[in-house]
């Protein structure tokens, strides 16, 4: 828009430069004088679209110096803490004890006091209102968010105490807007090339994806593009489950997606955590009561507080829990 108003500038200056030619008495006209004047006023429609786009250039420069600047003052993540003991996580058994956590110090903590015992090789569904901080409590077991008071133990081990790379290889994070690398589908798999082909295939044919895989352009060798854009919601996340089933973690968390999933999608991505990872703690964070009401244990987080934790058969027969309500809600908007 700028680019095109010194246009419109430039065709003004040069048409009332020929006006004024044009007007001037012939006894005061100097033809030379005329000739420069007006090869000087061509050259500045020219001059000007340089103007811009120097000044559109410089612009670009200068947002990626924001970019650096704005990653360059991130504060780093710790290095600091003790490698993880041989062969833990064993069991996979979680305890929340007395967690809070805020985003900011200068905002309240978008969960307070968690205490709950999670056994191993349980399924936990955690369901809660928008907002309730169930994204938050998975944040919290990568140690993406450190808490401000209270603790996270896997198997009896602090997992504040540990280095984050040994926590983060532990345990599998499947995140609501699960993120590939760009780069090739075997790639994104197994980062570490530490499988083989037909493993790969074995753990896309548990997630129910061999069919799609195969009938994709290069197969294993697709490309996938920026973020994983070209892969719906729903594929990314069986994708990040396959990629767990190759790491064999004890403790595996997912956050359901909220958007852009179809039904028959998101019960793929129960079925397979249910048949596959029967040996696992597997914590499910649902947007919809439907996938997770069958679970060993349910937790219901409201404001950031834990405000129901047990079996949900036992949180079902009474029929003033936040459950029994959620679900009267499920069935009214099914009427
Ligand atoms: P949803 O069902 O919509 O995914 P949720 O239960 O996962 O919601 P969280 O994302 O955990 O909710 O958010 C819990 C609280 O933390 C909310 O009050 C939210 O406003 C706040 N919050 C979330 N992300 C941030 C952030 N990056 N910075 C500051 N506050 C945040
Ligand atoms: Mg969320």
């Amino acid at each position: 828009w700028l680019g095109v108003r010194l246009e419109l500038w430039a065709a003004c200056v040069l048409l009332a430069t020929g006006v004024c030619i044009v007007l001037t008495p012939s006894s005061a006209a100097n033809p030379a004088v005329a000739g420069l004047l007006l090869t000087y006023t061509l050259s500045f429609t020219g001059t000007m679209n340089w103007m811009v786009r120097s000044f559109v250039l410089a612009e670009g420069y200068l947002t990626s110096y924001e970019r650096i600047e704005f990653y360059a003052s991130t504060p780093p993540e710790s290095r600091l803490g003790a490698p993880a003991p041989d062969n833990w996580p064993a069991h996979g058994e979680l305890s929340l004890e007395g967690l809070t956590i805020g985003y900011r110090p200068d905002l309240p903590p978008a969960l307070m006091d968690i205490t709950c015992r999670i056994p191993a090789g349980k399924r936990v569904g955690i369901v809660g209102r928008s907002g309730s901080g169930k994204s938050t409590l998975i944040l919290a077991l990568g140690r993406l968010l450190e808490p401000s008071s209270g603790h996270i133990e896997i198997d009896g081990v602090n997992t504040s105490s540990l280095t984050l790379e040994a926590l983060r290889s532990a345990i599998t994070v499947v995140p609501q807007e699960p993120v590939l690398f760009s780069g090739k589908l075997r790639d994104t798999l197994d980062p570490f090339k530490s499988a083989s082909d037909s493993e790969i295939m074995t753990a896309l044919q548990r997630v129910e994806l061999d069919r799609f895989v195969a009938e994709l352009p290069g197969g294993l060798q697709a490309v996938v593009q920026e973020g994983g854009a070209n892969f719906s919601c729903g594929q990314r996340q069986l994708l990040c489950l396959a990629r767990a089933l190759l790491r064999e973690s004890k403790v595996i968390v997912l956050d359901e997606a909220t958007a852009n999933i179809d039904v028959e999608t998101d019960f793929a991505i129960q079925r397979t955590i249910r048949r596959e990872f029967a040996q696992a703690t597997v914590l499910v964070v649902a947007h919809r009561l439907g996938t997770v009401i069958d679970s060993d244990l349910m937790m219901v987080l409201d404001s950031g507080k834990l405000s129901e934790f047990g079996a949900p058969e036992q949180l079902l027969s009474s029929p003033d829990s936040a459950l029994s309500g959620f679900v009267r809600e499920l069935q009214q908007g099914a009427a």
